[in-house]
């Protein structure tokens, strides 16, 4: 994948995403610790490969661990893939292009700020994007609902997954193949899917029929107004804040 990457195949990404990777300024020295069996390691390499390949500030190198073993007894890496960039732990666990780019693209919390902030209400804003969340935002949408998904990671546990054999009617599928499935199933109908919006606890309130939120002290106040909100965070506690949710557990 590499070769092909490096040799001119074109990324699978859209227009959007190669121009924010290659405006991104500074110097970026990125370092997997990877392993052969491990499962989400082929995302995050070919993630930081494309990265790579598109902006020249940007440089990756994969490490297999088993044969560096002294290195990864001095980084005390625990778990693959275990990221570093600049020398310091950057992070761990599978992450994809947008993830990085959430990082290490210091001015797009501003720019996703001011392009939230100008959507248009929504009819129903569906807070989270695992299989519940897709399943109530295909209803909602194919009612003619103009429909929001914020969720910090679209596809939810089913990323984390590798064989599922009990969804009646498909024999086996892998995680990551299934929650692509779903996304492309959501899409087809036109939901508006905001991925890598985490709602900190604290930090998020229900307003005038307005979700307002920040996603960290640090970045700007975001809002999205909808009459209806369905909350789906599987086992994620809502915050006691909210005055107009009552607290739960799903
Ligand atoms: C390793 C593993 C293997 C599994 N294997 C199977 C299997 O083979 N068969 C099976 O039936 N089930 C399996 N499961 C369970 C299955 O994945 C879950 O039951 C299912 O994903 C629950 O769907 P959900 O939409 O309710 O929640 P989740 O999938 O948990 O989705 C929650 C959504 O909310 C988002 N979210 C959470 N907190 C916030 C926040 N504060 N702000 C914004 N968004 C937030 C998440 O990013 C995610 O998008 C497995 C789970 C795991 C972890």
């Amino acid at each position: 994948m590499a070769l092909l990457q490096t040799g001119g195949h074109p990324p699978k990404l859209g227009d959007e995403k190669i121009a924010q990777i290659k405006a991104i300024e500074g110097e970026f020295l990125f370092e997997t610790y990877f392993s052969l069996s491990c499962q989400n390691c082929p995302d995050v390499v070919q993630a930081l490969n494309v990265m790579a390949v598109l902006n020249p500030s940007i440089r990756h190198v994969a490490i297999d661990g088993a044969l560096f073993q002294q290195e990864v007894d001095e980084r005390q890496v625990m778990s693959v893939p275990s990221i570093y960039l600049n020398g310091k732990l950057f992070a761990q666990g599978r992450m994809g292009v947008d993830e990085i780019l959430a990082k290490i693209d210091t001015g797009a919390a501003t720019r996703e700020a001011a392009k939230l902030n100008t959507k248009a209400p929504f009819d129903v804003l569906i807070v989270g994007g695992g299989p519940a969340g897709a399943a109530a935002a295909i209803y909602a949408a194919r009612k003619g609902i103009r429909t929001g998904v914020a969720a910090e990671r679209f596809g939810g546990q089913v990323l984390d997954t590798m064989s599922i054999e009990n969804f009646i009617s498909v024999q086996e599928t892998e995680g990551p193949r299934l929650a692509r499935e779903l996304e492309e199933h959501v899409k087809h109908y036109d939901v508006d899917i905001m991925n890598l919006h985490l709602l900190p606890g604290p930090l998020w309130r229900l307003r005038d029929q307005c979700l307002v939120y920040r996603l960290s002290q640090s970045q700007p106040v975001l809002s999205l107004t909808a009459p209806c909100l369905i909350v789906l965070l599987s086992n994620a506690v809502l915050s006691q804040e909210n005055n107009n949710i009552t607290s739960f557990q799903a």
